[in-house]
């Protein structure tokens, strides 16, 4: 059975064809795209981006998960991030909730 698909790893955006029988990737202009064509058919996963609320002031900050997570687990990953609340002050990379699905949800902004 064959699969189209495009790359999402660079601008280039690569139009893939796989052969998910064989895993056969066609398409890709570099390693990348194979892997990543392989993944989506296997096991898709994805970084989840989003916003907690600041406990101590108005206001929400940005976060993403500290690595991809499975498709199947950005629902318990939201619910998780709905529910929280951050302390200012807050930098860039610092861990807001930890243990989530595998991984770490940390923010992408800073708050004084
Ligand atoms: S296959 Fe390589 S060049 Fe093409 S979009 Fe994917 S990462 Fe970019």
């Amino acid at each position: 059975m064959k699969k189209q698909m495009t790359c999402i790893i660079c601008p280039r955006g690569c139009s893939l064809t796989i052969e998910t029988d064989g895993m056969t990737v066609t398409g890709n202009a570099c390693p990348k795209g194979k892997q990543y064509a392989i993944d989506e058919c296997t096991n898709p996963v994805r970084t989840v981006t989003s916003t907690v609320r600041l406990a101590n002031r108005n206001g929400m900050v940005s976060v993403k998960t500290e690595a991809p997570v499975a498709k199947s687990a950005i629902f318990a990953v939201m619910k998780r991030i709905r529910t929280a609340k951050a302390q200012a002050p807050i930098k860039i990379g610092d861990v807001l909730i930890s243990n989530v699905e595998g991984t770490n949800i940390i923010a992408t902004k800073n708050v004084d």
